[in-house]
C-alpha cells in the first residue's frame, strides 16, 4: 500500500506532522474535531475582534516553531513575532533586562543589574544559576520549590518561582526541578538570543496552522475540519478510521491529539494500551486569559508587565503587540484555584503599574486542561508506538520541553519523521 496518512488533531503537533509528511510527498489527511485549526493555540472571536483561546509568548530557543513559522511566511508579509531581549518589569517592586552579551554573561548582567534586589541577593541568583547551568544531572523527583530552596525567599517569590509557572503551568511545589533546569538551560545556556521573548502580532491560527495548512492544500493534501475521529482500528497492514460521516482506510496514522483525549481513542487498539493507561494518569492545570478593552488612545509603557501579589502574573498590550488600541491580556496560569473576582483583582494589578480608566468590556476564557503538569518522574510516552502504523505526536511526549508551543512542533516533526524512516 503506497503511504496514504491521517494525522488525526489540527493543533500545532499535528499541522506539523502534515506538512512534513506532505513536503515529503506523502498523501495526507489532516481530520480535526473543531471548526478552526491550532488546537490549544488558536484564534477565537470576541466581541467581533479577533483574539486567542490564551495569550501566548514563544521563546528564542523555540528553534523548531520559529523555523516553521519563518519558512512559510510568504515573502511580502511582515514578520508574525516580535523580537524582544528578555526583560522582566515589574513595577515597583523588580525589574530585570538581559544586555546583549555572549551567553550565558547577559543573565550574569542582568541578575547582577536587577532593581529590587540587594547584592547578596544578586549574587547568589548569579551564583545559582551559575550551577544550573553547568552542573550535569538533576534528580528526577526534584521539585522546583525544593530546588531553589537554598536561594533566599525574595528571589524565590520574585524571579524563580514566576518563571517556573509561567514555563511549565505547574506550581513550584509540584513542578519538575528537571525539566525546569531544562528550560533554563535552553533559554540561557546556548547562543544570547535563545532567551529572547518574542510576542505573536497576529491571531495564534494565522500564525502557523493556517499557512501550514495552505501549503499542505498546494501539496494536494486534505483538511477536514469539524471531524472528529471517533473509532480507531489498526490491522497489521492498515487502519480504519471513523468519523460520525464516513470510514477511511490509511496505511499509517498519527494521533496528533491533546493528551486528554489520547485515551479514548488509544484504547481501542490493543499495543496501545499501556500508552494510553500512562496518558489516562496525568493530571491538568488551567490558564486563564482574560481580556480589557480600554480606550483606543490607552496604552501601556512597555508592550507587557509581570505581575505581582495577585491572580495574573502578565499583562501584554494588544495594541502594541496586535495594533488592537487599547486591548490588554491578563494571564493567570496554574490557575487551579482561581478567586471568583479574579479579574476585577487583575484589574487592581494593573493599577499599581499605571491608571487606566474603567474598561469599555473584559472577558475571560479559562482553560481547564491548558497543559499537563508537568511533575517529578513524569513518564512521557515516544512519538513511535508498540504498533508500527500508528504514532504519537503532542506537547505530552517525550521531549526536553514542558507542555509548549516547541513541544508540539517538535513532536509533529520527529513523529513525522519516524513514520518517513519506515520501510
Ligand atoms: C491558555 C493557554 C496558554 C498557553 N500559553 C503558552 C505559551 O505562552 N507558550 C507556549 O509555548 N505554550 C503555551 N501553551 C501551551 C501550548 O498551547 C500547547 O502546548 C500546544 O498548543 C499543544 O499543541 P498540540 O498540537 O500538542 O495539542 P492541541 O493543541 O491540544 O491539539 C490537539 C488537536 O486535536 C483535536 N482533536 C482532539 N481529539 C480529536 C479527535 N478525536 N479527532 C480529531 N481531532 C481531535 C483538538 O481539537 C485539537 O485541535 C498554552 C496553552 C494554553 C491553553
Amino acid at each position: 500500500m503506497k503511504p496514504n496518512v491521517a494525522v488525526v488533531g489540527g493543533g500545532w503537533a499535528g499541522c506539523a506532522a502534515a506538512l512534513t509528511l506532505a513536503e515529503a510527498g506523502v498523501a495526507v489527511t489532516l481530520y480535526e474535531a473543531s471548526r478552526t485549526l491550532g488546537g490549544r493555540a488558536r484564534a477565537v472571536e470576541l466581541e467581533g475582534q479577533p483574539l486567542d483561546n490564551g495569550q501566548h509568548i514563544l521563546l528564542g530557543a523555540y528553534g523548531q516553531t520559529l523555523q516553521l513559522i519563518e519558512r512559510l511566511r510568504p515573502a511580502a508579509s511582515p514578520n508574525g513575532l516580535w523580537r524582544l531581549p528578555l526583560s522582566l518589569n515589574q513595577p515597583p517592586d523588580f525589574s530585570l533586562a538581559c544586555p546583549r552579551l555572549p551567553a550565558p554573561l547577559h543573565l550574569l548582567a542582568g541578575l547582577l543589574g536587577a532593581r529590587g534586589l540587594g547584592w547578596g541577593e544578586k549574587l547568589a541568583a548569579a551564583r545559582w544559576a551559575h550551577a544550573l547551568l553547568s552542573h550535569a544531572d538533576t534528580p528526577d523527583q526534584l521539585s522546583v520549590s525544593q530546588l531553589t530552596r537554598s536561594q533566599p525567599e525574595k528571589l524565590r517569590t520574585l524571579l524563580w518561582h514566576p518563571l517556573c509557572v509561567s514555563a511549565l503551568n505547574t506550581p513550584p511545589e509540584i513542578a519538575s526541578a528537571r525539566v525546569f533546569r531544562d528550560v533554563i538551560r535552553a533559554a540561557f545556556g546556548g547562543r544570547t538570543h535563545h532567551s529572547d521573548l518574542l510576542l505573536p502580532r497576529r491571531d495564534l491560527t494565522a500564525l502557523f496552522p493556517a499557512p501550514a495548512a495552505a501549503r499542505l492544500f498546494e501539496l494536494g493534501g486534505n483538511v477536514r475540519l469539524a471531524s472528529r475521529v471517533t473509532s480507531l482500528d489498526a490491522a497489521a497492514d492498515a487502519v480504519t478510521l471513523g468519523t460520525r460521516d464516513e470510514t477511511a482506510v490509511y496505511s499509517h496514522v498519527i494521533l496528533a491529539v491533546a493528551p486528554q483525549h489520547l485515551p479514548a481513542l488509544a484504547a481501542q487498539v490493543p499495543a496501545l494500551e499501556p500508552v494510553a493507561r500512562r496518558v489516562a494518569a496525568y493530571a491538568y492545570q488551567p490558564i486563564a486569559t482574560a481580556y480589557f478593552q480600554y480606550d483606543p488612545d490607552f496604552r501601556l509603557p512597555k508592550p507587557f508587565y509581570a505581575l505581582a501579589d495577585g491572580p495574573a502574573q502578565f499583562v501584554f498590550d494588544r495594541g502594541q503587540s496586535h495594533g488592537q488600541p487599547g486591548l490588554l491580556a491578563f494571564v493567570a496560569s496554574a490557575a487551579a484555584e482561581l478567586p471568583t473576582d479574579w479579574m476585577d483583582q487583575a484589574a487592581a494589578q494593573l493599577q499599581r503599574i499605571v491608571r487606566a480608566g474603567p474598561p469599555r468590556w473584559c472577558k475571560s476564557i479559562v482553560e481547564k486542561q491548558a497543559t499537563y503538569a508537568c511533575v517529578p518522574g513524569m513518564a512521557r510516552p515516544a512519538v513511535r508506538t508498540a504498533h508500527p502504523r500508528i504514532f504519537l505526536a503532542g506537547d505530552y511526549t517525550a521531549g526536553p520541553y514542558p507542555a509548549t508551543l516547541e513541544s508540539a512542533t517538535r513532536s509533529g516533526v520527529q513523529s513525522a519523521g519516524a513514520l518517513l524512516e519506515q520501510p
